[in-house]
């Protein structure tokens, strides 16, 4: 994959965006300003992630933030922690599976182990060696979230809001979502994804349809995925959301049958991105 550093970008008036990049897996992060505070979305990958997206604002005369607010457990969104000297956030669902993993061991024979173990999977330490070498994973101090939260928490930032929301989903059951409704963007972490844990990826009925009529219902113009270089503007999430009920729809008309399913989809038209979920939602089918 092209090697795209990250890059601090405005996207509305109040919230600066930090793009992710794929060949570590860095995500997306992103800075809500206001008048009184500031807050961080996402803690990041890596204290030289973290200290990046620091910088960066240092750099374009954005005042730091106050607070940082992890959307959930998986290593790419906190492992930068270290490098916070303001409190960090987190869902109690995500500080719990954060103390689980501060008992790991991070040298290379450690990441062996906890995949062999099923803690945590390939496609992740993958990514994190890259990231860090093995010697910063060893330095690496993780800490628990110095506030912790059920449900809901609404920032008052002065002129701007954020509120902050469980909602879930196949990706990470301890996902939260992040929407500033002054600005009408919804900064989403890895919700929409399906789950990577339970190979092969899929996507289940029960997480998926609730969950995107929660994304939905926030009225967001700008979505900021995890993992996706882009913005999606709402008629683009909007054709997902579409593609993915369409495939619940043909299933519980056709059934399980993979061809019929496809040749259901290529007659409304789909595009490629329908025929990925069908593939992801089919494996959650069959797995009930
Ligand atoms: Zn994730």
């Amino acid at each position: 994959m092209e090697y795209q550093p990250c890059t601090l970008q405005q996207i509305s008036e109040h919230v600066y965006w930090f793009t992710p990049e794929s060949r570590t897996d860095r995500p997306s992060l992103a800075a809500v300003v206001g008048e009184k505070s500031t807050i961080m979305l996402e803690i990041g990958a890596s204290p030289k992630h973290t200290r990046e997206f620091l910088q960066a604002l240092k750099e374009k005369g954005i005042p730091s933030p106050q607070f940082a607010v992890a959307t959930h457990w998986h290593w790419d969104h906190w492992f930068g922690i270290d490098a916070l000297t303001i409190p960090a956030l987190a869902y109690r669902e995500t500080a719990e599976n954060m103390r689980r993993q501060m008992g790991y061991d991070f040298s290379d024979k450690g990441l062996a182990e906890q995949v062999a173990q099923g803690v945590e999977i390939a496609f992740c330490t993958e990514h994190m060696v890259i990231e860090m070498n093995e010697t910063e994973r060893q330095n690496m101090r993780l800490r628990m979230p110095d506030i912790v939260f059920d449900g809901r928490l609404d920032f008052d930032l002065g002129g701007v809001s954020c509120q902050i929301e469980h909602v879930g989903g196949d990706h990470a059951s301890d996902s939260v979502v992040m929407f500033i409704p002054e600005d009408k963007v919804l900064f989403m972490g890895d919700c929409f994804y399906p789950n990577i844990y339970e190979e092969p990826r899929h996507y289940t009925r029960l997480k998926v349809i609730p969950l995107i009529s929660k994304l939905e219902a926030y009225g967001a113009k700008q979505f900021i995925e995890g993992h996706n270089t882009q913005i999606l503007q709402a008629d683009e999430i909007q054709q997902y959301f579409k593609w993915v009920r369409l495939c619940y729809a043909l299933i519980d008309k056709h059934g399980l049958d993979e061809a019929k399913l496809k040749e259901a989809l290529r007659q409304a038209n789909a595009d490629e991105d329908a025929f990925d979920f069908l593939e992801e939602i089919l494996v959650g089918e069959k797995r009930d």
